[in-house]
């Protein structure tokens, strides 16, 4: 598998990402400087590293208790992810 073959099936493996959307997904990188592409693929790195559930409410958070968990004398309130 050469690297553009690569990417697309990369890119495929997205929610609601066909191979067409995938081929686009791909050649869009490609005209991307490296530092672009490296940025990119840094923070996908860094939100898997560092993004997780927040134990309380289970909303994404890159803190042990969420920004909105964490507000002193809070109404109870539940966290909903918009799509
Ligand atoms: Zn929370």
């Amino acid at each position: 598998m050469d690297s553009l073959d690569k990417l697309i099936n990369e890119f495929s493996h997205l929610p609601a990402v066909g191979k067409k959307t995938a081929q686009r997904y791909a050649y869009f990188l490609l005209t991307l400087s490296e530092n672009e592409v490296k940025e990119f693929a840094s923070s996908m790195v860094e939100a898997k590293q560092k993004i997780h559930y927040c134990k309380i409410c289970a909303n994404f958070t890159d803190k042990e208790i969420c920004d909105i968990c964490a507000k002193p004398n809070k109404a109870p309130i539940i966290c909903v992810e918009r799509a």
